[in-house]
């Protein structure tokens, strides 16, 4: 059980896109994409709470509200 799946829930909105989402970046530590995403966020994602600054990299994006 130690290989790692990646995260596809049915909130995702955009599974064909979930590689280059916040949630599946985490689990990948991709950190440098989550670095460049996680930058001035303006949406936050409401399947997992991370927040980005494009929509594109998240599953469930919604208006980060200040
Ligand atoms: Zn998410
Ligand atoms: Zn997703």
């Amino acid at each position: 059980m130690s290989d790692r799946l990646p995260i596809v829930d049915n909130l995702c909105r955009n599974p064909e896109n979930h590689a280059m989402h916040m949630c599946e970046l985490k689990s990948a530590k991709k950190t440098a994409e989550i670095e460049k995403y996680a930058k001035d966020p303006q949406y936050i994602c409401g399947n997992c709470g991370n927040t980005a600054n494009d929509k594109g990299a998240l599953c469930a994006p919604g208006p980060l509200q200040p």
